[in-house]
């Protein structure tokens, strides 16, 4: 056995079955976990602050004696609970409103801590008061909860912060030696990092601030390295395999490009040549294609479709819903089939005698181009020759998915194509096995949509703004969270909007409603009325949100607009400004938070996915931002690809060495080669 630790947490003194229980629902469930379960914050409690000294306006941390405790019953419903305490330099006052459970916590004569921010008000009366203290009984010889920097973990119900700090104490006392070292001695060594256990205390309890730096850029540096390791070991993999060898096919692409009814933009030219270099080695490509909404990704995905084609191969387009498989599907048909291509499109709703003739035709090569969602990756459908996979809006679709893909050929080229920009170390981070093409231009002509923020109180005005130009000929958006009124959410409904718009707003125009619940013919209709022009307005749910194409729809209206992400806002306003008239963006919405008031604050004054999705970092931290681990990588739970870009590059290039420059490093080194392999079967 290499690890003296039991493997549940139960067994961990002051655990047991009952808070073993409780602490799943923190996803603690080995000793291994509740190791790694850090701190959200410390306070530092080595040195408490005299009461006389302290002032409102920041977090104050005292330590003192209660001396009264008093309880008054203002009027029925109204309790205020006031204990005062003393540390012989003045007295402070902790109220409770309407809380009597804490009553039960306080004792008179015992010691306590308490933490808050002093009321400005009471203050200018000279009193010392904090409401809602945050505090912890203080018993003599306590050495985990006071005199030092006390980590403060985040709790859920049925576990006290102190009963949490005990247990963690006693694992790290009991088991912190026992943890393997798995970063390699000599990388320890350069950078003078401490072993695991010290670092791991250090995260935990601090000896003081120097512990917690080095300690944090041990397991921070030790995430990144290995995170890299595998990303590295991937693309090594990759390039060690023999794919497809396509071969130039220039005159077929002069041609395609002769029919288009413009020029491609030098950023487009630009990623063909990168796309086309790939395809023509011997080797997997494996690259990702980045452009922000209307930068023109279609195109690029068609040219690298007929190289495919032109060589003989079939290739596939995947995209995350059927409303985009089925626009998509009808703009490379228009694009495709002048050049003698056969298309086909293969969704879950087309079934029957239909759907066993396509996949025949994918199984015979009647057919060469097919357009679809997941289900082009079902065990029963057999290609005859992959050449390309093409991936739409990648964030939809897991790594995992994407591997299977790549199964049904002999390691036929992938790209991936995202709208979601990602700035650049980031993205060699997570997508570090995929090399990267970005299309940093958009098409000439094209005038910035003008973003604007309004209240739910100025929908008249809005709207007769909107009637002016559906007068003019264009089309509109309304976007909403949900389709159906509810209970609880205080927001806006699709129904309710499209009803007040045929009565109200915009009577006599044509007034049009898609939502992801409609049956697919239906939706087909809708999306191809709204096309034609038949439709007015289209009210919908976020369904718009990725690759929807009508130039004449110029205005967006996005209700409650503070409940979208900022990446889901500025997809949602991509939308727009396609064709040659000014388009608008209008964001409806009261903020309630701070985050949500800034985030439509982003949106009015800036119009690049790049500086946009930085501001979203800045906002939700890079874990939001990525969602869950649909990106292939693990969790980062010390790290932070913001803070830690300097880390990064280390741990990059040392996991590089090993990779590239070390001979028979799985030998060399087992204990990483087996910390990979746990990470990969994880992700
Ligand atoms: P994306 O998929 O990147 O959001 P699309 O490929 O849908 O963008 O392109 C958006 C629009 O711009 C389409 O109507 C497309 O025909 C047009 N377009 C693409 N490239 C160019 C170009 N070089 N010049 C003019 N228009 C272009
Ligand atoms: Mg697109």
């Amino acid at each position: 056995m290499k690890e003296k630790m039991p493997s549940s947490v139960q067994f961990v003194r002051g655990v047991g079955p009952r808070y073993a229980e409780v602490l799943k629902k923190l996803n603690i469930n080995t000793v291994k976990d509740l190791l790694y379960y850090f701190p959200r914050t410390y306070q530092d409690r080595s040195q408490f602050t005299p009461i006389k000294y302290i002032r409102p306006g920041y977090e104050v941390t005292v330590q003192g004696e209660i001396i009264k405790i008093e309880e008054n019953k203002i009027r029925k419903g109204l309790s205020i609970l006031k204990a005062t305490i003393t540390d012989g330099s003045d007295v402070l006052n902790g109220v409770w409103f309407n809380q009597n459970y804490i009553k039960k916590q306080l004792k008179k004569g015992q010691t306590y801590i308490f933490s808050g921010k002093l009321n400005e008000k009471s203050f200018r009366f000279r009193k010392k008061e904090i409401s809602n203290p945050v505090f912890e009984k203080v018993d003599k010889g306590d050495s985990i909860h006071t005199g030092r920097i006390v980590p403060i973990y985040p709790l859920t119900s049925g576990v006290t912060q102190k009963r949490l700090r005990t247990i963690i104490y006693n694992a790290l006392n009991d088991y912190a030696h026992h943890l393997t070292d798995y970063l390699p001695g000599f990388i320890r060594k350069k950078y003078k990092f401490p072993d695991i256990s010290r670092s791991i205390w250090g995260l935990h309890f601090p000896e003081n601030r120097e512990h917690y730096i080095y300690s944090r850029r041990r397991l921070a540096f030790e995430e990144l390295f290995f995170l890299q390791l595998l990303v590295l070991k991937r693309k090594k993999g990759i390039i060690e395999s023999r794919g497809i060898n396509h071969k130039d096919e220039g005159e077929v692409i002069k041609k395609f490009l002769k029919l288009l009814p413009f020029r491609l933009t030098a950023a487009q030219k630009r990623v063909w040549r990168e796309i086309k270099a790939d395809m023509e080695k011997p080797t997997p490509m494996q690259r990702l294609l980045q452009g922000d909404v209307g930068s023109g990704k279609t195109i690029i995905a068609a040219l690298a479709l007929i190289e495919t084609m032109a060589n003989g191969y079939q290739g596939v387009f995947m995209a995350p819903t059927e409303i985009l498989a089925e626009q998509h599907y009808l703009k490379l048909k228009d694009l495709l089939e002048p050049l003698g291509y056969r298309t086909a499109l293969l969704v879950g709703g087309i079934t029957g005698s239909q759907r066993e003739n396509i996949e025949r035709g994918i199984e015979e090569k009647k057919i060469d181009l097919i357009v679809g969602t997941h289900t082009l990756f079902q065990e029963r459908i057999n290609y005859f020759s992959l050449g390309l996979v093409v991936i739409d809006e990648q964030h939809r679709f897991g790594v995992e998915q994407r591997f299977k893909l790549e199964k049904k050929g002999d390691n036929p080229d992938v790209l991936v194509m995202t709208a979601t920009p990602i700035p650049r170390t980031m993205a060699l981070t997570i997508y570090g096995d995929l090399d990267l093409s970005i299309i940093d231009e958009l098409p000439p002509g094209r005038s910035p949509v003008i973003t604007t923020w309004r209240t739910q109180n100025s929908r008249k005005r809005i709207y007769s703004f909107v009637k002016e130009k559906l007068e003019e000929g264009r089309q509109a958006y309304v976007v909403c969270p949900v389709i159906e009124p509810s209970e609880e959410l205080e927001v806006v409904s699709a129904l309710e909007i499209k009803e007040k718009l045929e009565d109200k707003y915009l009577k006599g125009y044509n007034v049009g409603l898609l939502h992801g619940k409609l049956p697919p013919e239906e939706k087909k209709q809708v999306m191809e009325d709204f096309r034609q022009g038949v439709i007015d307005v289209l009210v919908s749910t976020t369904v718009v949100e990725v690759g929807v194409d009508v130039p004449n729809a110029t205005i967006m209206i996005i209700e409650n607009a503070d409940r979208f992400g900022l990446a889901q806002l500025h997809q949602l306003r991509g939308r727009v400004g396609r064709g040659k008239y000014q388009s608008y963006c209008i964001l409806i919405g009261n903020p309630t938070t701070e985050e949500g008031k800034r985030r439509l604050k982003v949106m009015t004054s800036l119009n690049d996915g790049f500086e946009i999705a930085d501001e979203d970092l800045k906002i939700r931290g890079p874990g939001e931002f990525f969602g869950t681990r649909q990106h292939g990588i693990p969790d980062l739970k010390v790290a932070s690809l913001i803070k830690d870009k300097k880390l990064l590059q280390l741990a990059r290039q040392e996991a590089f060495n090993i990779i590239y420059s070390t001979r028979d490093w799985q030998d060399k080194y087992r204990n990483l080669k087996e910390r990979i392999d746990e990470l990969d079967l994880k992700i």
